[in-house]
C-alpha cells in the first residue's frame, strides 16, 4: 500500500522517493496531454486515472493540455469530446487548461536560440530523403549537405520560412545532435515543418508547425510539471526530451513511462477508430460498440466502473494484455448495487391465462432493487394476456429446463404460480401461443409449499410499450484485432442485434435517456441518449448478467 493507502505501483513509489528526498520540494504536478485527433478510448481513462488520480492522491494538481501540434488532423470537436469525457470520468484540471499551441512564439524563440548555439539547421531534404539518410538500428545515418549551414544562413532561413516564403514540406528545421546516435531519435529529428494550413485555435497565424517531440517536454518544463507521465513508447524519446531541455538550459521534470492498456477484442488506435467512424462500419464515435468512452457511456458504463477498473488493472512497466471480462465485471458489479430492476420482454410471445377473468387487473408489487432497500417498490399491472419470452416454453422440455412446457408449473415474478395448459403454432410450426392455469391463492408468487423451481418475467399485454432493445457483441471477433492486416474483415458481424419488437412494462415509457435498469434475467441496459424517445424507448444492452465468457465455455463443452 501507498502512503495514501491505496495500492501501490512504482510510480507511487517513485514520487514518495521524491518527496522524501524534496527533489521537487514536495510538489506533486502533473498533466494529461491528449492530441485532439479523435476521442478519447478506454485507454486513455487509464492514463487519466493515473494523472489526475496522483495528483489527487498527492495533493498536487493535474493540467489538461491539448498537444495540437498537427493542425490537419485536429477539430474543436475533439477538443470538446475530450474535456466533456474527462470531467464525465469524475476529474477537473480547474483553471489549468493548456495548449502546447500557447507555447508556439516561446518555442520558435527557442529554436531561433539553439540555432544560435548552434544545436539546429535549417535542411531542405525532403520528408524522404529525411528518412533514407536516417539509418536503421544496425546502420548510422548520413549527415544532411545543409548541416553545416552558418548560423545567420540557418536564422535567416527559418525566419523566412516562418514568413511562408517556402512551400509545404520544401525546408525543415533540425536539431543537430548526431547521425551516428544508437537511439535514432537522436539523428537530427526534425524540429519544424512547414504546413500553410489553418489550426483550430492560432488560425493562420502560424505555417510552421513544431513536431510533438520539439513541444512536449518544453510544455512540460513551461509548465512547472514535476512527473510527466507518459506510455512505453516514449522511453526512447526521453533522452531527446533531457537533451532539448539541456540545450536550452532550462527546468527538468521527470517522465515517467508505464505500460499503455491493451484490452482483449478491443482495438485502440485513435487512427484506426477514425477508420472505423469514417468507413461507416460504426454509427460514429459514440457506436456503442466502440472502446470510446462516450461509446462506453452511451452502452451504460458508470464513471465508478471505469475508474474501478482502472485501479484494479494497476500501473506496471511492462506491457500485457487485461481480459474484456474485467471491464463487463466492473460493471456489473456497480450496476448490481444501483440499477433498479423491471421487467422487459426482448422476444415475445404471448401467454394466455385461461381462468384468470377478461377485463381484470391487479397491480402486483414489485421489488425497484433487491441490493437497496431505499430503492422501495412499484405496481406492475396483471392481466389475462401476457408476454413472456420465446425461450421461456418449450414444446419437449430439455433436462433441467424449469420453465414452461405442458403439465409443468412455473412462478411469474411478483404475481402467481400458473401451470400450462396447451400451445398453438402457425403454419410453419412456430409457437405463437402458450396458455396456462393459475392458482390464485398463490398471489405474489408463493407456492403454497409446492416445489416451483422456475420463475420468469412478463409483461402485461394490454400495458405493454413497444420498445426497441440493442444487444451488443465484441465489434471484433478477434481477441488481437491490433495484429489483424484487414482492419474490416475482423469485424464481427453479430456486434449489434437489433430487437424491434420488444415489450416492457409501463413504468419504462418514459424513462430518461442515460437511466440504467437491469432488466430481470437478461442484463444491464441503459436509455439510448442518441435515439429513445418518450413512449417508444430504446434501451442498449451494457452487459449480462453474468458472465458470457463463463457462458461460452459451458455451452461449448
Ligand atoms: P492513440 O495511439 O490511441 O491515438 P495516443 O498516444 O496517440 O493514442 P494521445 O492523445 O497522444 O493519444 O494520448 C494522450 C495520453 O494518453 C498520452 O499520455 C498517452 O500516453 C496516453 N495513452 C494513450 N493510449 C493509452 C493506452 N492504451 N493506455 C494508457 N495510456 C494511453
Ligand atoms: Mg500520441
Amino acid at each position: 500500500m501507498s502512503e495514501q493507502g491505496r495500492p501501490s505501483n512504482f510510480v507511487r513509489e517513485i514520487i514518495e522517493e521524491h518527496n522524501r528526498t524534496g527533489r521537487f520540494g514536495g510538489k506533486v504536478i502533473t498533466r494529461f496531454p491528449p492530441e485532439p485527433n479523435g476521442y478519447l478510448h478506454i485507454g486513455h481513462a487509464k492514463a487519466i486515472c493515473l494523472d489526475f488520480g496522483l495528483a489527487r492522491d498527492y495533493g498536487g494538481r493535474c493540467h489538461l493540455r491539448f498537444d495540437d501540434t498537427n493542425p490537419t488532423k485536429e477539430s474543436q470537436e475533439y477538443v470538446d469530446a475530450i474535456m466533456a469525457d474527462v470531467r464525465w470520468l469524475g476529474f477537473d484540471w480547474g483553471e489549468h487548461l493548456y495548449h502546447a499551441s500557447d507555447y508556439f512564439e516561446q518555442l520558435y524563440q527557442w529554436a531561433e536560440e539553439l540555432i544560435r548555439k548552434g544545436k539546429a539547421y535549417v535542411d531542405d531534404l525532403s520528408a524522404d530523403q529525411i528518412r533514407e539518410s536516417r539509418g536503421t538500428l544496425t546502420e548510422a545515418g548520413r549527415e544532411s549537405p545543409h548541416r553545416s549551414r552558418s548560423v545567420e544562413e540557418n536564422l535567416d532561413l527559418l525566419r523566412r520560412m516562418r514568413a511562408g516564403e517556402f512551400p509545404d514540406g520544401s525546408k525543415t528545421l533540425r536539431a543537430k545532435i548526431d547521425m551516428t546516435s544508437g537511439n535514432i531519435n537522436l539523428r537530427d529529428p526534425v524540429m519544424y515543418r512547414i504546413r500553410k494550413a489553418t489550426h483550430q485555435r492560432t488560425g493562420d497565424a502560424w505555417c510552421i508547425y513544431p513536431m510533438y517531440d520539439w513541444a512536449h517536454g518544453q510544455s512540460d518544463s513551461l509548465e512547472g510539471v514535476t512527473h510527466s507521465i507518459c506510455t512505453l513508447e516514449y522511453e526512447d524519446h526521453r533522452p531527446l526530451y533531457d537533451w532539448y531541455l539541456d540545450a536550452l538550459g532550462i527546468y527538468h521534470p521527470q517522465q515517467i513511462e508505464f505500460a499503455r492498456l491493451n484490452l482483449s477484442h478491443t482495438m485502440m488506435s485513435k487512427r484506426k477508430l477514425l477508420r472505423l467512424v469514417e468507413g461507416g462500419h460504426v454509427s460514429g464515435w459514440d457506436d456503442p460498440r466502440m472502446p470510446t468512452i462516450a461509446g462506453l457511456r452511451r452502452r451504460g458504463y458508470t464513471p465508478e466502473s471505469l475508474r474501478d477498473f482502472c485501479d484494479r488493472i494497476g500501473v506496471a512497466k511492462s506491457d500485457n494484455t487485461v481480459e474484456l471480462a474485467l471491464l463487463e465485471h466492473c460493471v456489473r458489479e456497480d450496476l448490481n448495487k444501483r440499477a433498479e430492476r423491471r421487467m422487459a420482454v426482448l422476444r415475445p410471445l404471448k401467454l394466455i391465462v385461461e381462468n384468470y377473468p377478461e377485463g381484470k387487473v391487479e397491480e402486483m408489487e414489485a421489488v425497484n432493487n433487491p441490493e437497496d432497500p431505499a430503492a422501495g417498490t412499484r405496481k406492475v399491472p396483471f392481466s389475462r394476456e401476457l408476454w413472456i419470452e420465446q425461450d421461456d416454453f418449450r414444446e419437449v422440455a430439455p433436462k433441467k429446463y424449469f420453465r414452461l412446457t405442458p403439465g409443468a408449473e412455473v412462478r411469474l415474478r411478483y404475481a402467481y404460480i400458473v401451470q400450462c395448459t396447451d400451445f398453438k403454432k402457425n403454419a410453419a410450426g412456430e409457437v405463437i401461443e402458450v396458455r396456462c392455469q393459475y392458482d390464485p391463492a398463490t398471489v405474489g408468487g408463493d407456492s403454497k409449499g409446492r416445489s416451483v423451481k422456475g420463475t420468469i418475467h412478463w409483461v402485461s399485454a394490454a400495458h405493454a410499450v413497444d420498445a426497441e432493445v440493442r444487444l451488443y457483441e465484441t465489434l471484433f471477433t478477434k481477441p488481437d484485432p491490433d495484429a489483424e492486416e484487414d482492419l474490416t474483415a475482423a469485424l464481427n458481424p453479430q456486434s449489434l442485434t437489433v430487437l424491434s419488437g420488444a415489450k416492457v412494462e409501463p413504468a419504462l415509457a418514459s424513462a430518461p435517456p442515460g437511466t440504467r435498469f437491469q432488466f430481470e434475467r437478461t442484463g444491464y441496459f441503459s436509455v439510448d441518449t442518441h435515439d429513445s424517445a418518450p413512449g417508444r424507448p430504446i434501451f442498449n444492452r451494457t452487459v449480462g448478467l453474468r458472465d458470457t465468457w463463463g457462458k461460452i465455455e459451458k455451452a461449448s463443452s
